[in-house]
């Protein structure tokens, strides 16, 4: 290592910034984050950094104009040199380092005592990354990896449990300590609470607190995620479910979760699929319920992964009041559903100004039932888009004409959307259930009823007309 990673405390004390540009504004602001006293010395300022000295209060940020000289170091607890001069940069290197002061120079290591690292705030927890000085770029690269893995509430959680370190001090022996505080941060269930519900939160840790000093805790505390994994493209996975995925022990899937998807989660956990087909009997459910406890049971984290959004067509009530029954905590991640994912990817505003001012999502597969209200999906100025959507397609758009809507009324079907295979065709109420069966058209498939479906392509027509007509 040729650099000592150390987190200095600047509050109240004075950091010297020679330059007046966007990196001195960038390293001034960092220094004033962390309560520095900044004095910024630079005979001009650049338009961001005039704006940084007008927002911030003239006690902890003072711009001298003028050319930099040796005394104006004075006093200073750190040095950052970031003028376009290499020259007086090297300078202000040289001067710092007379006088004891540690100095950075921007881009250049060799004049520097000490790197400004790339950092992930979570404050008080604070990730900080470098490569000496060798690449960057490599640092705010792993940077942007550790960001995207570090939940945004950490910061809340941190700051709570350092509220509370005292009290379990007093509570718990040494020895019960340290597995307290892992139950405490390993449960995604109180990173939930503590972003929602800080009084719940504080009871269940009382509660806790009180069980682990009276030897009354499991081993392990098993949890469930349920997690969205979105319509296919693992790229349209939540953070959180990413999160979640990294700490899951094992993973129960469902048939619409792409192996993509399972790629994203950690090496070691077991995958068990639990896949199950439209129209899945109640008895495979009770089983996965039963599967679910009896994992948790064991102390294990299961994330429960379902296509899109566990909550749309997915049953995910079902299953989360099942785990309630039984005292589990569960944590519950949205998913992108997959109408909202195959708009994006068909290009299909769902609401369009003067078009269609709703939408519903309705499951297609009861289309011979009465449980749906037929008239209202048949209105027009309205967007329908259904779900398992294939197994009833032509006893589906007959319901609607028959419920009024027009044979001529656009529709699209998508199938397998977001992912690489994924086919869209257009027709119209009249037409699509024959277009679908000659074209071997296969699930999972949504059909979107509405004249948002031909906007966008109307419009791309149009602006081919001029062209085609010149081919003509
Ligand atoms: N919870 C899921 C829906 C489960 S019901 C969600 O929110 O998306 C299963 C139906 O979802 C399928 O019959 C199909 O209509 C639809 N579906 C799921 N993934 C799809 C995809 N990639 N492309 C098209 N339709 C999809």
């Amino acid at each position: 290592m040729d650099y000592l990673p150390i987190f200095l405390r600047v509050q109240g004390r004075l950091a010297v910034v020679i330059g007046g540009g966007a990196v001195a504004a960038r390293k001034a602001e960092l220094l004033l984050k962390c309560g520095a006293r900044v004095l910024l010395v630079a005979p001009e300022l650049a338009a961001g950094t005039q704006q940084l000295l007008r927002d911030t209060a003239a006690a902890q940020l003072t711009h001298l104009c003028a050319a930099f000289a040796a005394e104006h170091l004075e006093g200073a607890a750190l040095v950052i040199a970031a003028t376009d001069s290499a020259e007086l940069n090297a300078q202000v290197s040289h001067l710092a380092r007379a006088r004891g002061m540690p100095v950075n120079v921007a881009d250049d290591a060799d004049t520097s005592d000490f790197i400004l690292p790339a950092i992930v705030d979570r404050s008080p927890l604070i990730v900080a990354v470098s490569s000496a000085g060798t690449a960057p770029v490599l640092a705010r690269r792993v940077r942007e990896q550790i960001e995207a893995l570090l939940p945004a509430r950490l910061g809340a959680l941190a700051r709570f449990a350092g509220s509370q370190r005292e009290r379990v001090h007093r509570v718990l022996q040494p020895a019960l300590r340290r597995p307290f505080w892992e139950r405490f941060f390993g449960a995604a269930a109180n990173l939930e609470r503590f972003s929602h519900n800080e009084a719940d939160a504080r009871d269940a840790f009382s509660t806790e607190l009180a069980a682990f000093s009276q030897g009354q805790h499991t081993a392990g505390l098993g949890e469930v995620y349920l997690i969205g994994a979105g319509p296919g493209d693992p790229d349209l996975l939540t953070l959180r479910a990413l999160q979640l995925l990294q700490q899951a022990d094992v993973l129960l899937y469902d048939r619409l979760v792409s192996p993509a998807i399972l790629e994203r989660a950690r090496r070691e956990a077991t995958r068990i699929f639990v896949g199950k087909d439209v129209g899945e009997s109640t008895l495979a459910q009770d089983r996965i319920n039963e599967l679910l406890i009896e994992q948790v049971r064991r102390g294990l984290k299961v994330a429960r992964l379902k296509g899109g959004d566990p909550f749309i067509f997915g049953r995910g009530g079902e299953e989360i009041a099942a785990l309630a029954r039984h005292g589990i905590p569960v944590t519950v991640v949205p998913g992108i559903t997959a109408a909202l994912g195959a708009a994006a990817t068909a290009q299909i505003p769902l609401t369009l100004r003067d078009v269609s001012q709703s939408v519903t999502f309705a499951p297609g597969h009861v289309a011979v039932a009465d449980t749906l209200d037929w008239p209202a999906l048949a209105r027009s100025g309205h967007t329908v888009v259904f779900y398992m959507a294939m197994a009833q397609l032509a006893g589906l758009t007959q319901r609607l004409q028959k419920a009024g809507a027009p044979a001529d009324r656009p529709v699209a079907l998508i199938a397998q959307a977001t992912l690489p295979t994924q086919r869209v065709v257009h027709g119209t109420l009249a037409d699509i259930a024959e277009i679908a069966r000659t074209g071997e058209f296969g699930a999972p498939a949504l059909l979107f009823v509405g004249e948002v479906t031909r906007v966008v392509q109307q419009q791309a027509l149009e602006s081919l007309e001029p062209c085609l007509e010149g081919v003509a």
